[in-house]
């Protein structure tokens, strides 16, 4: 049997962050260490005021550690400048959000060809089609984005996130604003595009959520708790969450 190469998309070493407000140092992480490959789906999880959003933003070039070691397919994030970071976000990195975020009175399509205006990739109409086959809405295309329900407004950012091919998919609390069957539809959707190799960090404080990932890394006070694999769940046990 082919064994499939391990490539390394995500090191961090001894990374650390503090804020500085006056005289007040507010340690955010203390001392985090991880690697993810390509292809992983990996949960970051903890209680509000954990980490996470300051560990998801660092991990997608929005900010950057006050010391320690954030490689990117091996290129050291701080030598770059942030124009540069900004391309490699554009390129590289999908977000989906709790809130969702799309541009109201305004189209699925053109939705989701948004970030496209910012990249270098042609045939605009063409590639946000082929995304939101990808989440199924080929049907929604005309359709403004308060004419669809909350699980479908997920899957149409999902679509957005997927539109540039990124190396990673980020999504933070994508279950936040939905009612469980939409929430279970939206993770099962995110499990599939994992199936196909893409690269998925969510970010959440919801077990449930988090084990729709197959690796959970759980932080609290700035300090990774555990890094372990998610049991391997069967098709059964996971139709049956997605029925509930
Ligand atoms: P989580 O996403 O897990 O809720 P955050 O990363 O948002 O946690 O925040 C972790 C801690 O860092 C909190 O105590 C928060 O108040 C603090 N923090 C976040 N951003 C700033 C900032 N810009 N300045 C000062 N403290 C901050």
């Amino acid at each position: 049997m082919e064994k499939k190469s391990v490539v390394n998309l995500i090191t961090v070493q001894n990374l650390k962050k503090e804020y500085v407000t006056g005289e007040v140092v507010t340690p955010v992480l203390k001392d985090i260490n991880f690697k993810i490959d390509q292809g992983e789906f990996v949960a970051i999880m903890g209680p509000s005021g954990s980490g996470k959003s300051t560990l998801m933003h660092i991990l997608s070039f929005l900010e950057r550690g006050t010391s320690g070691l954030y490689q990117f397919k091996g290129q050291d994030i701080n030598e770059f400048s942030d124009n540069y970071l900004a391309e490699l976000r554009n390129k590289e990195i999908g977000f989906v959000f709790q809130s969702f975020n799309l541009l109201p009175r305004t189209t699925v399509l053109d939705n989701v060809k948004l970030p496209l205006t910012y990249s270098k990739l042609k045939n605009h109409e063409q590639l946000a089609k082929k995304s939101l086959d990808a989440v199924g809405l080929s049907h929604r295309l005309n359709y403004y984005t308060n004419q669809i329900s909350g699980g479908e407004k997920q899957r149409v950012a999902i679509a957005r996130a997927l539109v540039c091919d990124p190396a990673v998919i980020f999504a933070d609390e994508p279950t936040g604003n939905l009612d469980s069957k939409s929430g279970n539809t939206v993770m099962f959707l995110l499990q599939q595009l994992n199936n196909q190799g893409r690269t998925i960090i969510l970010v959440t404080h919801e077990t449930d959520t988090a084990n729709h990932a197959k690796r959970i890394i759980r932080i609290k006070d700035g300090n990774i708790l555990s890094d372990e694999k998610v049991e391997k769940r069967t098709i059964a046990e996971a139709d049956k969450d997605l029925i509930k």
